[in-house]
């Protein structure tokens, strides 16, 4: 405690998550961002933004050449998402179970895909899946300089 922070290591840790057009359209951005802010993960970056089918196929290069890939990019391009950037420890790994399986009907109650969704092609947030996944789409989504660099005073009241 004291005026000195410390961060705890791997604090800095960044995920990319993102509201995809169905949990936009059914109004569920805003509980979404207040699970992630209520576990004590940080806000660094967040924007509205109608993909282009470009970027949606780019974000989800790994899928391509599988039978669902022109669906889930025609899917994501098709409306608004919000892309944010959350940082903390383990939040790759800790956003993954928060968010559920692929599958929603396989998610657990209390996770987003589990309370929210039913179909695999509606199951409306994404969350990185590796951090070298995350650097990467941080980096396709966002410019660096806007991404924020600040430090909650909250910090010394979630990490030891
Ligand atoms: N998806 C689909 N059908 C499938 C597999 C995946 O529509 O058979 C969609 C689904 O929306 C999923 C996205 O493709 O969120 C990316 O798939 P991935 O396996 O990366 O799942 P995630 O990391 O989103 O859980």
């Amino acid at each position: 405690m004291g005026t000195t922070v410390s961060f705890a290591a791997g604090s800095r840790e960044r995920s990319f998550i993102m509201v995809k057009p169905d949990g936009v359209h059914r109004g569920l951005v805003g509980d979404i961002i207040k699970r992630f802010e209520q576990r004590g993960y940080k806000l660094v970056g967040i924007k509205v933004i109608v993909p282009s089918r470009e970027l949606a196929a780019k974000h989800y290069a790994e899928h391509d050449g599988k039978p669902f890939f022109p669906k889930l990019v025609d899917f994501l391009s098709s409306g608004a998402v919000v892309a944010m950037v959350f940082e903390g420890k383990d939040v790759v790994k800790t956003g993954r179970t928060m968010i559920g399986a692929t599958n929603p009907l396989a998610s657990a109650p209390g996770t987003i895909r589990g309370d929210f969704g039913i179909d695999m092609g509606r199951n409306i947030i994404h969350g990185s899946d590796s951090v070298d996944s995350a650097m990467r789409e941080i980096a396709l989504w966002f410019k660096a300089d806007e991404l924020a660099d600040y430090e909650p005073v909250a910090t010394p009241w979630l990490y030891e």
